[in-house]
């Protein structure tokens, strides 16, 4: 029996981490599962899996989360702490799959564990704090697993190789719900429009990061922190299909692809079942009916966001931290209604722009606190400029 966590259980990558779960019970002792507002589904999954502990976020809706577990054996907790005490819990693989900055605390609690898997969904985690987290576990002994889609494909190419032999990484891009739009529409597009994606079905506020593209500058930062290659060496393509999720290029002019449906549960599954191959539920390619794949070149003036990430990466310390707050508080406007589409990356250049000439904090050394604060004045900064385009 393998003691497993799922923190973020009720979004996306959690139900898709909690159905190859339950295909298994015999396989997994559950131990912890974390949510926020959503209690129906934290408890209905807690009670089927026999959860330890069921852990909302919100901790107004802990009495909720009580009456919806009485009777079940499952104990409740709610607040931030509780969440971060829930991913302290001995486990042998941990999903991260909380969305935003907000997973950072508790990613880093399961890396300290060492001894374990952090499997992690949690992007926002290592844009934040990259070398923070990949210190902890490596100081510890945890293992971390990567899940983002492309990065668990890069993971997969490079299995056996030799990376002085890399000589770039690839990933793949769909160009979300407005790759076709006239660039003169983007800022009239609304938050509806931005919802929805051609490929995959995902959280909101990842799918309307993959309109903006800013899912993909932060996954640029991910490839950068995960594999330790050179910003120059990572290259974005425009996919429409979804089926290569990225790809390494080696210094002999070979290309390793990994091709597959666009359906997390693989990069889950091998996350959750490394180093051996385990049958997945996932659809197996009809490459016949597909007939054929399509690429172009990313377009920074349709996604400024990419552009964005790689002055992130240059200015280096705790910048990330800077971007990532910054996007999560123009999406946040975007999502309220306060901000158009396109003023989204203007926020974020500004943002960047401020922090970089007035805070001194992003070259303070990259602790849980500083990260905070930096994120917390970046926050700020970007609510002033969110602010400064409205007036
Ligand atoms: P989602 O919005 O569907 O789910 C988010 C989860 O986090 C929910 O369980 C929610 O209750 C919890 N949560 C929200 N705010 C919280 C807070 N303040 N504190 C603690 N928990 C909180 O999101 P998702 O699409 O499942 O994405 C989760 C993470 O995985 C993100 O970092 C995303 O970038 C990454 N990711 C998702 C996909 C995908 O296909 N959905 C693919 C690659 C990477
Ligand atoms: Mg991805």
């Amino acid at each position: 029996m393998r003691r497993v966590s799922v923190l973020g259980a009720t979004g996306s990558i959690g139900q898709n981490t909690l159905d190859l779960i339950a295909r298994a019970p015999d396989d997994y002792d559950v131990v912890a599962l974390t949510g926020a507002s959503n209690i129906a589904q934290l408890a209905t999954d807690a009670v089927a899996l026999k959860a330890e502990v069921a852990v909302t976020a919100r901790e107004d809706l802990l009495d909720d989360l009580r009456d919806a577990l009485a009777g079940s054996g499952v104990t409740a907790a709610a607040g931030a702490q509780a969440i971060t005490e829930a991913a302290s819990r001995p486990a042998d693989w941990v999903m991260s799959a909380i969305v935003g900055a907000a997973g950072l605390a508790p990613g880093l609690a399961v890396a300290a564990q060492g001894n374990t898997t952090l499997a992690l969904a949690n992007k926002e985690s290592l844009v934040c704090a990259g070398p923070l987290l990949l210190e902890t576990a490596r100081a510890a002994g945890a293992k971390i697993m990567p899940v983002d889609s492309e990065h668990s494909a890069i993971y997969q190419a490079l299995i056996g190789e030799d990376m002085d032999a890399v000589e770039r990484i690839i990933i793949t891009a769909s160009g979300g719900a407005f790759r076709d739009w006239p660039l003169e529409k983007l800022a009239e597009a609304t938050l509806a429009e931005a919802s929805s994606h051609p490929n995959w079905d995902m959280g909101q506020r990842i799918t309307i990061d993959s309109a903006s593209m800013f899912n993909k500058a932060m996954e640029i930062i991910e490839t950068r922190e995960f594999f330790g290659v050179r910003p120059d060496q990572i290259e974005v393509i425009v996919h429409p299909q979804s089926m290569i999720h990225a790809l390494v290029g080696f210094n002999d002019g070979a290309l390793m692809a990994h091709v597959g449906p666009p359906d997390m549960r693989h990069a889950i599954g091998f996350a959750l079942h490394h180093p051996a191959r385990q049958h997945l539920p996932v659809e197996r390619l009809d490459l016949a009916a597909i007939g054929q794949l399509d690429f172009r070149a990313p377009d920074e003036v349709r996604w400024p966001a990419l552009r964005l990430a790689r002055e992130t990466l240059e200015r280096g310390g705790m910048m990330g931290a800077v971007f990532n707050a910054a996007k999560e508080t123009a999406l946040d406007r975007f999502i309220a209604g306060d901000l158009g589409f396109t003023e989204m990356s203007q926020v974020v250049a500004q943002t960047l722009d401020h922090m970089n000439t007035h805070c001194d904090h992003i070259d303070a050394k990259m602790t849980l606190d500083n990260v905070g604060r930096v994120d917390h004045l970046a926050r700020k900064a970007a609510k002033a400029a969110v602010v400064k385009r409205a007036g």
